[in-house]
């Protein structure tokens, strides 16, 4: 339960599904509903995963039985497999009843595609019977598929949200389970988290944990909350104050600012894709890309975003020398002299790239994925980029970036986007030193 020392409401997502745990599907509304419950402001203590066995589910409801909130996932579907109501409203002690609106309602969904397919009739009506079959008290929410969720409170204990498992039709339902009276009621009490953020780029957890140790030391944090995610090459730190802590983590951000600044990516959440997409707007700059190692990834990431054809000009991947020279002009001799992955090569791909789309900046990358191919003085991990833009800029890096073939690609690009960011001058002058 919440407490006086942590107002917030706790809550447990309970995913049900035997495929989920034979690792065939994996896990998709276990993080939507944790990352939508901690936006609201509530504690996720545990997102569990169960099978479709009554048992199981029973028994994670139980060891959930002490916080503020379940959310279920999976299990309301027509065929006698699909037991979640039950349990849920056995968990609950409430009997279930045959909600007759409810029963009219499923049917008029599903009967003209049941009668398409030859289904209707008697079998259409257990089924439809099944699942009009609600827990005394509780709120329904319409189906989005043919389930309807249920929002039903255990006497004493949590209010329980069951949800369907389909996740298209668990994120429809999502909006409505928040506007149900019950849940409304529940979260309106957490008050919403002011978001926190910090992002760093090639920031170690270490240097954060030296800060908050010598802040420490002068600074009761114990009611600060502190959560660091390093995601690829960058660094999350998210500070959530508790009451009364607000001036603590406002001394302590402006601490971690004031210590990593040239790290510093945003203070306020903002992702690099959504600064840069800002700041090429901004500039009215155009990108192009010269690929080799990351094969088009750059390219990719740059196009992810709606939008993006007012500010990316196109790319190429040159895998081979061959290509490299007769796509992007680079000199056979320049390779010949410094080999394919090397710092001329990276900036004549930047060129390339930049005069052939006529571009106001070029992104050169090449480098050793592994996992073969290394060499002593170019190991696997050994990564060449280049930044130059039509005024003139030529910002180059050749790190040694670590893991495996597709974690070197993915930081590869990681940090070609933390140099745009620096060529279009947003970020501090370290940023992306990945
Ligand atoms: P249905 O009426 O489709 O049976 P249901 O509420 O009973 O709905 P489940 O039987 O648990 O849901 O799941 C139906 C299908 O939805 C699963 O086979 C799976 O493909 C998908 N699914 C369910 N839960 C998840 C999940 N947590 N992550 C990803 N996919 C899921
Ligand atoms: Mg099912």
């Amino acid at each position: 339960m919440s407490t006086a020392h942590d107002p917030r409401p706790r809550a447990t997502v309970v995913v049900t599904g035997s495929e989920l745990l034979s690792g065939t599907v994996s896990d998709a509304n276990g993080p939507f509903l944790a990352r939508e419950l901690g936006r609201l402001g509530a504690v996720v203590t545990r997102v569990l995963v169960v099978s479709d066995r009554p048992e199981d589910l029973r028994s994670a409801l139980e060891f959930a039985a002490g916080d503020d909130l379940v959310v279920t996932s999976g299990g309301l579907g027509p065929t006698a497999d699909d037991l979640t109501a039950d349990v849920v409203a056995e968990f609950c002690g409430a009997p279930m009843e045959i909600d007759d609106d409810l029963r009219g309602r499923i049917h008029a969904r599903v009967a003209g595609w049941a009668a398409k397919a030859g289904w209707d009739g008697p079998a259409l009506d257990a089924a439809t019977a099944k699942q009009a079959r609600v827990p005394r008290g509780a709120s329904v929410l319409e189906p989005v598929g043919t389930a309807p969720g249920l929002v039903v409170r255990r006497e004493g204990g949590p209010l329980v949200t069951v949800l369907p498992g389909p996740p298209r039709e668990l994120r429809g339902m999502w909006p409505a389970a928040l506007e149900s009276a019950p849940l409304a009621g529940l979260l309106a009490g957490a008050g919403v988290p002011e978001p926190r953020m910090l992002r760093f780029a090639g920031l170690p957890e270490s240097e954060i944990a030296a800060t908050l140790r010598e802040v420490g030391a002068e600074l009761d944090l114990s009611r600060v909350e502190v959560t660091t995610c390093l995601r690829r090459s960058e660094l999350e730190v998210d500070l959530h104050p508790l009451p009364g802590a607000q001036d603590a983590a406002d001394r302590l951000t402006a601490a971690l600012l004031e210590r990593h600044r040239r790290k510093l990516i945003s203070d306020d959440g903002t992702t690099t894709d959504e600064l840069l997409a800002a700041a090429l707007l901004g500039n009215g700059w155009t990108v192009a890309t010269g690929e080799s190692c990351t094969g088009g990834l750059l390219a990719g990431r740059l196009v992810d975003r709606a939008g993006s054809s007012a500010y990316v000009a196109g790319g190429v991947v040159a895998y081979s020398n061959e290509a490299k020279t007769a796509l992007l002009g680079v000199p056979a001799e320049l390779i010949a002299e410094h080999g394919a992955v090397s710092p001329q090569v990276a900036r004549a791909l930047a060129d390339g790239a930049r005069e052939r789309f006529g571009a106001t900046a070029g992104v050169g990358i090449t480098g050793v994925a592994g996992p073969d191919g290394g060499t002593e003085a170019k190991p696997v991990g050994y990564v060449c980029f280049c930044v130059t833009t039509a005024d003139g800029q030529v910002i180059e890096r050749d790190p040694r970036l670590p893991g495996d073939r597709s974690d070197v690609r993915e930081r590869s690009v990681d940090t070609a986007m933390h140099l745009l960011l620096r060529a279009a001058g947003v970020t501090g002058p370290d940023a992306q030193r990945s």
